[in-house]
């Protein structure tokens, strides 16, 4: 099983793709996007704007927009950061 972000539902596999603690060493439940130096990078995002903004990069992400919008509908309320 691969570990996911946890805010944003990114699956993390290379350890460039780990967010990084303040002391630099690897967070396992949030993405670098997400997290960097012991801190979330967009820390006082909503759930609703956070899914906007997810809509909004789908094309950066690889993904199309409609499937953007229904990971952020379905995937994000699920995830650790969000509950
Ligand atoms: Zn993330």
């Amino acid at each position: 099983m691969s570990d996911v972000c946890q805010s944003c539902a990114m699956p993390m596999v290379k350890p460039e793709d780990f967010g990084t603690k303040s002391d630099g060493s690897p967070m396992q439940e949030y993405c670098h996007y997400c997290f960097k130096d012991g801190a979330f990078t967009w820390p006082q995002a909503t759930l609703e704007e956070f899914s906007t903004k997810m809509v909004s990069m789908a094309d950066q992400m690889g993904m199309s927009s409609e499937d953007a919008s229904r990971m952020a509908r379905e995937v994000l309320p699920q995830l650790k950061r969000w509950r």
